[in-house]
């Protein structure tokens, strides 16, 4: 399934989002606060940076803001990856992956 800004679903990824951002919630993680602030930055990005692309297995995110490109398979190459710090692209790919396996 490829899936871009035209094709998303919203209501089911509000759903996707707010299903990972409660699992957090019983998450003994330190770092559970941050991913679902990341959660909930990645699932709005989804919706308003019509620059993204997401072929089933990998997404590309092009920065509204800048001329970023970002690859968040895994890895990624923003400021918060570098820091060991949790990200709003590898939440938009876990996101997404979780879409295609929910629609
Ligand atoms: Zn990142």
């Amino acid at each position: 399934m490829n899936l871009n800004v035209t094709n998303i679903n919203t209501e089911t990824l509000e759903t996707v989002a707010a299903d990972a951002i409660k699992a957090l919630e019983n998450s003994k993680r330190m770092d559970a606060k941050r991913w679902q602030s990341a959660i909930r930055k990645g699932a709005a990005e989804l919706l308003s940076n019509p620059f993204w692309n997401f072929d089933g297995t990998e997404l590309v995110i092009m920065s509204e803001t800048s001329n970023a490109i970002y690859t968040p398979n895994g890895v990624c190459q923003c400021k918060a990856y570098a820091q060991n710090q949790p990200c709003r692209h590898r939440s938009m790919h876990r996101l997404l992956t979780r879409y295609t396996q929910t629609a």
